[in-house]
C-alpha cells in the first residue's frame, strides 16, 4: 500500500511542477498530451485507492496561475475549470449523469460552442463601464490584469444598448490569432527574443506581462462565452439568450453557437469543427457543451473543480506518446548528417508514422534523448512528423543516451561541424557511397537532367556493382550492361540508354541544379544561369561576381567556390560539357517569358491543386519567369493557394499580399 501512496505522491509532485510552468510561467516544459497522460494516471490510481484522495490533489483543484506579479482580486463567483471527454462514450456519460440527477427525463437542449484555446478572464462592468479584469487564478482569487485587458481592442470599455445591469460579470477567453502568432515569432527570431511554442502560450504571456504596453503590441483578441448577473434586470431562461444579449451590448461573441436537441446534433457540431479547425485563424481544442436552461444549470450546480452542467468535448490531440526504438544517422547528398528517430508506429489523423527527423545535434541535446525513451510525437503543421518532448518520468534506468557520431556511418570519414550552417558533415564527397548514390540520383532526376528509368534502386545497384562512379560513367553505359540487372528488361534498358543520350540537350539552369551544390536549389540555379549565361564564367567566378547575383549570400557563394575549387569537380564539369557534349541554348531567357503576368514575380504556393501537381505547377510558373519562394514575407508578390492550405495563407492575408486561387491561376496561365 505504501508503494501506491508513494506513486501517487510522485505523480502529484510531477503534475504540480508541470502546472506551475504552464499556468504560472506560461512556458510549459512538457506537451499537453504528456500532462493529460499523467493526470489521467493519477485519476485512475486515486479512483482505486480513494483513501489517498486529498483536497490539494491536482485531480481535485484547478491549475492555478496566481503569481506575485499582480495584485489579487477575489472573484464574486468561483471561476472553475471544465470536466472533459475525448469520446462519445464520455459525452453520453455526461448526459446520463444529468438525467440521473433529476431522476426523471427533463426537457433540455444543449448549447454547443467552440472551445477557444486561450486563457480565461473575468471582466466586471458597472453601469456598462469596464471596471476591472482578472485571470482565473486559483478559481477563487485571480490576478488583477485590468490595465492589460483594457488594451485589448475587442473588449469594449463601455457597453451599449438597453437593459444594461448595474453590475455584470463577463467571462471569456483571451487568445491570439494564428497569423499574429506567426508574425510575433518571426519578429522574435529577428530580435533574438523569446520564442513562443504556440498561440495559447504567447497570448497568456502577453496578457500577464507586467508592462501593459507589451500586451497592447501583441494584438490579443477576446471572445465572451458567459455572463453572471448580480440582480436581474431582465429574466433569461437560456444560456443562448444570455450570449445573444451580450452580443447586443457590444461584446464579441463567437458566431459558431448551436442549440442541439440530441446527442446526434452535438456529435455533428463536434465533427464539423474537428474537420474545420485547421481553417480557423485561431486555435480550438474542442467544443464546449452546456445545459441550455439557466434553471437546470442552477439546480445541477458544481463540484470542486467544474460545473456539472457543462463539459469540454475535446478533439483528439494531434500528439501521441510512443517508444523510441533507435536513432539512425542518415548521410545526405551533400554529406549533411541527419539523425532520424525510429519509434513504435503511431496513427495521427489517420496516418501511420514511425520515423521523424531530429534535424541536427542541437535537437538531440535539447530533447536529451535516450534509446527506449517514451517520446511525444505530433504532426507539425498537420503534416511533418516531429518529436516534441521526452516523457522523462517513464525513462528506464538502463536507457542509453544518444551520442552523435564522430565518424561517417557509411564511409568512416571524420565528421566536421559547420557552426554557421548548424550542420555536421561528411566531406568525403563521391568517395562516400551514400553521397555518391544520392548525388547520381539527383543528377539524373526529373528536375535535373530528367532521365527516365534511373530510380534510386537502379542507381544503388549500378554503384554497388561498380558500373558507375560519377555522372560521366552513365554516358558510356550500354543496354547489354543494364540487362544484367534483375529489374531491367531489354525494352527498359534501351529506354534508359536512349533517355541518357537525350538528356545531353538540356538547359543551363538544369545543369547547374544537377551538380547538387549545397544550398543551390532550383531558384538559385535559375538566377545563376541568368546571370553568368556560360559555364566558363561560372566556373571562374570569384566571390564578388557571385555576390552580385540577387539571392546569393555568403554561404551559397562559399559553397559554389568550394565546389569548383575541388579538382575532381572542376574536371568532371569540364568533361561533361566538352567530352560528353552536354549543351543548352544560350537564349534560355526568351522575350516571351518577359511579357508574362508572372515574369520576375516572387510567388509562394500553399495547398493542393486539382489541375496541377506541385512539381508541374512550379515548373510551369518558373518557365513563365516566376521566382518561387518557400516563405511569405513583405517581398512576396503573390500567394497561390489551393485546397487544404496551411499557415502561409493566414500570414499572406495579414501582410495583405495578393492571393490567387486555382481558377484565377488557370486563366492567368492561359
Ligand atoms: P481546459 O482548458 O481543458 O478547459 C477549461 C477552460 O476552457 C475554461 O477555463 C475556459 O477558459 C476555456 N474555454 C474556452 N472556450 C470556452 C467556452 N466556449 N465556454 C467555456 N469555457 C471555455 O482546462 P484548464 O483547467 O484550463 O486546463 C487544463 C488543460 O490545460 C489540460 O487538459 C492540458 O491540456 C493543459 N495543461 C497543460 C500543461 C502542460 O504542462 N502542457 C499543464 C497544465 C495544463
Amino acid at each position: 500500500m505504501t508503494s501506491i501512496k508513494n506513486k501517487i505522491d510522485i505523480l502529484r509532485k510531477q503534475i504540480l511542477k508541470y502546472e506551475y510552468f504552464y499556468h504560472k510561467l506560461d512556458q510549459p516544459i512538457v506537451s499537453d498530451a504528456e500532462y493529460d497522460y499523467l493526470l489521467h494516471k493519477l485519476y485512475n490510481l486515486e479512483l482505486n485507492n480513494k483513501e489517498f484522495i486529498t483536497s490539494d490533489s491536482p485531480t481535485q483543484k484547478i491549475g492555478s496561475n496566481l503569481s506575485n506579479k499582480f495584485k489579487k482580486i477575489t472573484h464574486f463567483y468561483p471561476m472553475l475549470s471544465l470536466d472533459n471527454t475525448f469520446d462519445l462514450k464520455g459525452y453520453l456519460d455526461f448526459e446520463r449523469r444529468i438525467k440521473k440527477f433529476f431522476h426523471v427525463n427533463v426537457e433540455n437542449s444543449f448549447c454547443c460552442e467552440l472551445k477557444i484555446d486561450g486563457i480565461a478572464i473575468s471582466i466586471i462592468y458597472e453601469d456598462g463601464k469596464f471596471i476591472r479584469a482578472a485571470t482565473r487564478g486559483d478559481g477563487f482569487q485571480g490576478e488583477n490584469i485590468t490595465l492589460n485587458a483594457k488594451t485589448i481592442k475587442s473588449i469594449p470599455l463601455k457597453l451599449t444598448g438597453l437593459n444594461i445591469p448595474k453590475r455584470l460579470e463577463i467571462r471569456g477567453e483571451v487568445f491570439m490569432l494564428k497569423s499574429d502568432f506567426l508574425e510575433l515569432n518571426q519578429t522574435s527570431t529577428i530580435k533574438k527574443n523569446k520564442y513562443f511554442s504556440n498561440p495559447r502560450n504567447a497570448a497568456a504571456g502577453a496578457l500577464r506581462h507586467i508592462d501593459p504596453k507589451i500586451t497592447a503590441e501583441r494584438k490579443l483578441m477576446f471572445f465572451c462565452y458567459s455572463c453572471c448577473f448580480f440582480s436581474e434586470t431582465k429574466k433569461f431562461t437560456t444560456h443562448y439568450e444570455q450570449l445573444m444579449q451580450c452580443a447586443t451590448w457590444g461584446l464579441p461573441v463567437n458566431q459558431e453557437i448551436k442549440n442541439c436537441l440530441n446527442y446526434k446534433e452535438v456529435l455533428d457540431f463536434y465533427k464539423k469543427f474537428e474537420q474545420k479547425r485547421h481553417l480557423l485563424n485561431f486555435d480550438i481544442d474542442g467544443i464546449v457543451v452546456k445545459v441550455n436552461s439557466i434553471e437546470l444549470q442552477n439546480k445541477l450546480g458544481c463540484n470542486t473543480k467544474s460545473p456539472r452542467w457543462a463539459i469540454a468535448f475535446k478533439f483528439f490531440s494531434l500528439e501521441r506518446v510512443t517508444r523510441l526504438n533507435n536513432v539512425i544517422f542518415q548521410v545526405g547528398r551533400t554529406g549533411v548528417i541527419t539523425p532520424v528517430a525510429c519509434f513504435e508506429p503511431v496513427y495521427i489523423s489517420g496516418v501511420k508514422i514511425k520515423k521523424a527527423s531530429l534535424h541536427n545535434k542541437n535537437e538531440i541535446e535539447r530533447l536529451n534523448l535516450h534509446i527506449d525513451d517514451f517520446i511525444v510525437i505530433c504532426r507539425s503543421g498537420d503534416v511533418i512528423p516531429k518529436v516534441l518532448s521526452v516523457v522523462k518520468m517513464r525513462r528506464s534506468e538502463h536507457a542509453k543516451k544518444i551520442i552523435f557520431p564522430v565518424f561517417c556511418p557509411v564511409c568512416n570519414t571524420n565528421l566536421l561541424e559547420n557552426k554557421e550552417e548548424r550542420v555536421i558533415r561528411c566531406h568525403a564527397g563521391l568517395i562516400c557511397d551514400a553521397q555518391k548514390k544520392k548525388s547520381l540520383y539527383h543528377f539524373f532526376s526529373k528536375k535535373s537532367l530528367n532521365v527516365k528509368g534511373l530510380g534510386p534502386k537502379i542507381i544503388n545497384e549500378l554503384v554497388i556493382k561498380k558500373f558507375v562512379n560519377n555522372p560521366i560513367d552513365f554516358f558510356y553505359l550500354k543496354s547489354i550492361d543494364l540487362i544484367k540487372f534483375k529489374t531491367i528488361g531489354y525494352k527498359k534498358s534501351i529506354e534508359i540508354v536512349s533517355s541518357i543520350k537525350k538528356c545531353k540537350k538540356t538547359t543551363f539552369k538544369r545543369f547547374i541544379y544537377a551538380l547538387g551544390i549545397s544550398n543551390v536549389g532550383e531558384v538559385v540555379s535559375e538566377k545563376i544561369a541568368n546571370y553568368f549565361m556560360t559555364i566558363d564564367k561560372l566556373m571562374n567566378a570569384d566571390v564578388t561576381d557571385l555576390n552580385n547575383v540577387d539571392g546569393i549570400g555568403k554561404i551559397i557563394a562559399h559553397n559554389i567556390l568550394n565546389y569548383f575549387s575541388t579538382n575532381s569537380n572542376y574536371n568532371m564539369v569540364l568533361n561533361l560539357v566538352e567530352k560528353i557534349g552536354i549543351s543548352w541554348s544560350t537564349q534560355e531567357m526568351s522575350i516571351d517569358k518577359k511579357i508574362t503576368y508572372f515574369y520576375g514575380k516572387k510567388i509562394v504556393l500553399t495547398g493542393t491543386f486539382e489541375s496541377f501537381s506541385r512539381t508541374k505547377l512550379r515548373t510551369t510558373l518558373i518557365s513563365l519567369g516566376a521566382i518561387i519562394l518557400n516563405n511569405i514575407s513583405q517581398k512576396t508578390d503573390f500567394l497561390i493557394f489551393g485546397k487544404k492550405f496551411g499557415s502561409k495563407f493566414f500570414k499572406a492575408k495579414l501582410l495583405k499580399i495578393k492571393m490567387i486561387n486555382e481558377e484565377e491561376l488557370k486563366s492567368l496561365i492561359k
